[in-house]
């Protein structure tokens, strides 16, 4: 019998890597003639894991998918010949990966490639981005952007799955504590709210043993207060904003600040209270059943959700820093760039549609920094293979509805001038992106619910993503396949929505 018949009953894909992992060159011959009845048994075991799971169950291409071209699940001959070329490949490589992993790696985020430096090439081109050019910010003072969010924030719900009045109460519910006490962030609004700068902090300061024994701290108290990733970076003033655009002047009787352009708004250049010297990085897991339904209201209310817990946790550590009498203040979308201090403080690398890809949970975080004027000891950035990965992946830019993911190779410029240049990586056009949203009636998703690096955190996912660290094209571009043959990053995807709303 072949091997993927005799895998126990977690599920076929756990089952190829475990035992293919596991047995001689042989067996993963075999795994390329096993017949198609075969990969059947197999699937239905994945289904079965899947709704195990509670997330969205394993389907054909359907009509609604067929809308957004090519993202989607299909199992044609040709793919299942793929699969079983890949189960072998895959096999082999796990085995590998396994021998590697052991050798190299003695904790959970321990670097299989580990860089000095930013790992992404920059230019003399990079410079402090004027926060006015973000996409967000425009909405305050560019007059086709600020038409656009009236049309995004006015939009009505519908019978649609998705897009009804009972999920649209989730997404505002997601979003609440966002609006009460970060809302202005979300654009770019420095120093307001849960982000605000200046803040009472303990004039009797708590002595550490010594910045590894102060980072140590920090990142328990970081953990505990609701971060599931935390590295550190030096501060460094090229990811602050070089001007803000801080509204000074609201509009009267107008409590959505979105349907409105503000009474008054002034361009500054950017003053810190105090010369940070540590930035502390924490990322937030949005949740994987609800960003499985992109693009509809619950995938926002994932998002929405991610903001809420931003600020809470942003709020909380500064809190906890200030206590101790270290001079500290929180940040969301404001004030600075949260990718490359994220990158800087070894939580992940950039991918092909420009989001943080973190081992653990790939794409599907949100990002938090409290800067500090308390000296911390740096991390180490931290490549996995993402970059080589992206390169034959492109599921994002495939799934991209507004086609506004490059399928090349990275630049080192946008098309656009919210694009800040001069760092060597894949620049998405954040006008096509915000057209889209609009178009759609709620923001998107789908390049973070296509991406085969998230996952759950399961074993079988990180083994997987162990894997993208070994080179190979035709090994990652089988690797991309695999994970859409078994019906993982669907978009458009009405069972999705379906699923979420089941009890549990
Ligand atoms: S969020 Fe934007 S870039 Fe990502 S898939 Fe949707 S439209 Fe494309
Ligand atoms: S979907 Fe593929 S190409 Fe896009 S970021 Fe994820 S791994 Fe990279």
């Amino acid at each position: 019998m072949g091997g993927i018949l005799t895998a126990p009953a977690q599920g076929g894909f756990h089952c190829i890597f475990l035992f293919q992992a596991t047995t001689i060159a042989g067996q993963f011959v075999k795994s390329f003639y096993c017949t198609q009845q075969k990969m059947t048994l197999f699937l239905n075991q994945r289904r079965k894991e899947v709704e195990l799971m509670g997330t969205f169950t394993l389907h054909k291409h359907d009509a609604t998918n067929s809308k957004v071209g090519g993202g989607n699940t299909t199992l044609g001959r040709r793919e299942f010949l793929q699969a079983g070329a890949a189960g072998a490949t895959f096999g082999l490589a796990a085995f590998l990966a396994a021998k590697r992993g052991a050798a190299s790696s003695a904790g959970s985020r321990t670097a299989i490639g580990e860089s000095d430096g930013f790992p992404n090439k920059i230019t003399d081109a990079c410079r402090p981005f004027d926060q006015k050019y973000t996409i967000f910010a425009r909405g305050l003072w560019d007059p086709e952007v600020q038409s656009k969010w009236v049309k995004f924030a006015t939009a009505p719900t519908s019978k649609e799955s998705g897009r009804t009045q009972l999920d649209k109460a989730l997404y505002n519910a997601g979003w609440a504590v966002e609006y009460r006490f970060a809302e202005w962030s979300m654009n770019g609004q420095p120093d307001t709210d849960a982000y605000q700068w200046n803040t009472w902090t303990n004039p009797r300061k708590w002595e550490f043993e010594n910045v590894q024994d102060a980072s140590n701290k920090v990142k328990k108290a970081a953990k505990f207060l609701g971060a599931c990733l935390v590295g550190i970076a030096r501060y460094d003033p090229l990811w602050t904003y070089s001007s803000l655009l801080k509204i000074v002047k609201f509009q009267e009787s107008q409590p959505e600040h979105w349907l409105r352009p503000p009474a008054g708004i002034e361009h500054i250049p950017t003053r810190l209270p105090f010369e940070p010297k540590s930035v502390v990085v924490m990322a937030v897991e949005m949740d994987y059943g609800a960003i499985a339904c992109s693009p509809t209201h619950i995938a926002g209310a994932g998002t929405g959700l991610g903001y809420s817990r931003m600020a809470e946790l942003g709020w909380s550590v500064r809190r906890f820093l200030s206590e101790l009498g270290y001079r500290s203040f929180a940040c969301g979308n404001d004030t600075a760039l949260s990718i490359p201090y994220a990158v800087a403080a070894g939580l992940g690398e950039i991918g092909r549609q420009g989001c943080l890809i973190t081992r653990e949970f790939g794409p599907r975080v949100r990002l938090v920094k409290v800067f500090t004027e308390l000296e911390l000891k740096p991390d180490t950035p931290q490549t996995f293979g993402v970059a080589a990965f992206c390169k034959k992946c492109k599921r994002c830019a495939e799934s991209c509805p507004a086609k506004a993911i490059p399928f090349g190779d990275p630049t080192l410029e946008g098309p656009t001038i919210s694009n800040n240049p001069g760092v060597e990586k894949w620049y998405l056009n954040p006008e096509k992106c915000f057209d889209f949203w609009v178009e759609n009636g709620v923001d998107c998703a789908n390049c973070i619910t296509s991406c085969p690096y998230n996952k759950t955190e399961m074993w079988n996912h990180r083994l997987i993503s162990r894997l993208t660290a070994l080179p190979g094209d035709q090994l990652h571009y089988l690797m991309a396949r695999m994970d859409k043959i078994f019906g993982y990053g669907n978009t458009f995807d009405k069972r999705a929505n379906a699923e979420w709303w089941k009890e549990e």
